[in-house]
């Protein structure tokens, strides 16, 4: 058996590793097995084909967000393509407002930057998305009612160590639904439904994380919210197509068949493949490669493993989650902060209160997180954070059984990775600790 060589594809189970093993677990071990046995190949420079295909995406992502915005009345998106078009963004009454001004000249000036040629195909592209979602809104409407893009989704779920991101998370009647935007001129229905029923699977048994944009009554909110544990649809609109469909299916992905994946992934980094019945013309064969079936015990993914060591030592996720999020969205305001944590006194107990205030009204917070934010001196100190070194020793006995399947420093880089990884996919808005515990009893 050759050797590994690089390890980067079993840090998780992903959308993409579930649809595999669907069509059969072998693929999943071969894939692994390939992976880890080739060099990575070296970086190719973006092809002007690609930039094409995400700008189309991108496209169908802005008109689609301005289409279930609450303030556009229907049937006015082709007529904003058409400004689009021809560069002249209009702002009658008055200007034209933050988020769908941003929007459209943002890509109108993508758009009169291209090439010629490619100039004229896109501003096609964008007639014919901007037209196409007109009568596709109408339709949603028709069917759901009002539908409002309340900001970008992200859904974890438990037991897999992964996000699903479709395009946009938005509300009608208070509930959430998905929607997934392909820009394409041709359905990929198998593809595409299996890429919804997932995010139905995810928003199912989670719920949805909301990023930070969002919308209400019309005004960019600034906090982060999270919905948790509703059920929600997924609809794939196709603006270029003039259709839409709604998915109710959603994928099995009960713990059962996770740690299955899981397996095939881990045997995959054996050289091995987990027991099935092919028949001959199962699509596995097309690899080209047999690897000899066998079974083990797995270990638990990496990502994990460092999470719930850092929550032992007492890493709070959730206020980490808040840190950031305040860092990104108001970076002068994180610099108050800090001073106001380690400037000493030169900050008055007066404009300390005026601070906690003001953070309690506009970020929602409870006053215990509000105090630690704004303490009444400015004396604190950086709390500890455990090393890197520290988690791994706490978690020796997790990581033993990934030492027995990856060259040390493999398992080195892998585990720095992971770590990272970690951070994006437990540090929630609320209640970090309480989905990494509840995740690690189903492994
Ligand atoms: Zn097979």
């Amino acid at each position: 058996m050759s050797k590994i060589v690089r390890g980067i594809s079993f840090l998780t189970v992903s959308r993409p590793d579930i649809y595999d093993y669907l069509r059969c677990p072998k693929i999943v071990s071969i894939k692994v097995y390939k992976n880890t046995r080739t060099p990575k190949p070296e970086r190719v420079a973006v092809r002007k084909s690609e930039s094409k295909t995400a700008l189309i995406g991108k496209i169908g992502e802005a008109a689609t967000q301005l289409a279930f915005s609450p303030e556009l009345e229907s049937g006015k998106l082709a007529s904003l393509g058409e400004e689009i078009v021809t560069g002249s963004i209009s702002s009658k009454g008055g200007p034209v407002e933050g988020l769908r001004g941003t929007i459209l000249r943002s890509l109108s000036a993508q758009i009169h930057q291209l090439p010629k040629s490619l100039e004229l195909d896109m501003k096609n592209v964008v007639r014919e998305t901007f037209e196409g979602l007109d009568e596709i809104t109408r339709d949603v409407k028709d069917a759901y009612g009002n539908v409002t893009v309340i900001g970008k989704g992200e859904s974890r779920y438990e037991t897999l160590p992964t996000m699903g991101y479709p395009d946009f998370v938005a509300l009608t009647n208070g509930k959430p639904v998905l929607i997934e935007v392909k820009n394409t001129v041709r359905e990929n229905s198998k593809l595409d439904g299996f890429q919804a029923s997932f995010y139905n699977s995810l928003a199912k048994t989670v719920g949805v994380v909301i990023q930070d944009m969002a919308i209400d009554d019309g005004v960019l909110e600034t906090r982060p919210r999270m919905v948790l544990e509703r059920d929600a649809n997924a609809l794939i609109v196709y603006p270029r197509l003039k259709t839409w469909k709604s998915v109710t299916d959603t994928v099995d992905l009960g713990p059962r068949v996770v740690k299955d994946v899981w397996r095939a992934k881990q045997l995959g980094l054996l050289g091995k493949s987990p027991r099935t019945k092919c028949s001959s013309d199962c699509p596995h064969h097309k690899f080209d490669i047999e690897l000899p079936e066998g079974n083990m015990e797995i270990a638990k993914p990496l990502p994990l493993i460092l999470a719930k060591g850092s929550v032992d030592l007492g890493v709070d996720f959730d206020y980490e989650y808040l840190e950031n999020y305040l860092w990104r969205v108001a970076p002068s305001l994180s610099t108050a902060l800090s001073e106001m944590r380690f400037g000493r006194d030169t900050v008055p107990e007066t404009q300390r209160k005026k601070l906690r205030g003001m953070l309690q009204d506009k970020f929602d917070l409870d006053e215990s997180t509000v105090r630690r934010l704004v303490p009444k001196t400015g004396h604190a100190k950086d709390e500890p954070y455990p090393s890197y070194k520290e988690i791994l020793r706490e978690e020796a006995s997790e990581i033993e059984p990934w030492e027995k399947l990856l060259p040390r420093k493999i398992l080195r880089s892998a585990s720095q990775t992971a770590q990272g990884r970690a951070t994006r996919l437990y540090r929630l808005p609320k209640e970090s600790s309480r989905v990494i515990r509840k995740t690690w009893k189903k492994w």
